[in-house]
């Protein structure tokens, strides 16, 4: 999930919001040209009236960050100035986001700590090393691959390797191709 993306989600709800209002406020003028006085029109014309205000009060506490927005992953609310990542009706907090984004397979995590081919499979094996990271699902197979979270590599496998090899610091290469 590339970060753009999520920035061009928030904004696009905003831009969802503002469509609708439009739409509701054109509505709006359809009625009020109703030449006849009514209650009937009394009544369509306050509920419009009132779902342009729900839009507008949602757009503007959308768009000034003020809203408590709830996390759909791990339900927790988000208070930060910060509008969370949002895809339609889903809500994605910031450590959410890291969450899923620190998820790689194990192929691609051996390039990077520069761990021999198939160590985290190894490693992964019943009664393993990983057996605890297993139970947490910070390690797990999808399919015929292993899939392991950075904060197991960066926990687990880069204070092992500093140990034996204390000066070659790891460079953090490019993290995508
Ligand atoms: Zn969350």
């Amino acid at each position: 999930m590339e970060k753009e993306v999520v920035n061009c989600m928030s904004i696009s709800i905003i831009e969802d919001f503002d469509e609708r209002i439009r739409e509701l406020k054109e509505h709006k003028e359809v009625i009020d040209a109703i030449p006849i006085e009514s209650l009937d029109k009394r009544y369509l014309q306050l509920h419009i009236e009132n779902q342009i205000h729900e839009y507008e009060r949602r757009r503007s506490e959308l768009s000034s960050g003020k809203f408590a927005y709830k996390c759909s992953f791990c339900n927790g609310f988000v208070k930060d100035s910060i509008i969370p990542a949002m895809v339609k009706t889903l809500v994605i907090c910031d450590a959410c986001t890291k969450t899923i984004n620190g998820v790689m397979n194990a192929n691609d995590a051996e390039e990077q700590w520069d761990l021999p081919k198939g160590t985290i499979k190894q490693d992964a094996r019943p009664g393993g090393p990983l057996e605890e990271f297993k139970k947490v699902q910070l390690v797990f197979k999808s399919g015929r691959y292993w899939q392991i979270h950075r904060t197991v590599m960066e926990s687990y496998y880069e204070t092992r390797s500093k140990k034996h090899n204390q000066n070659n610091e790891r460079q953090t290469r490019g993290e995508s191709k």
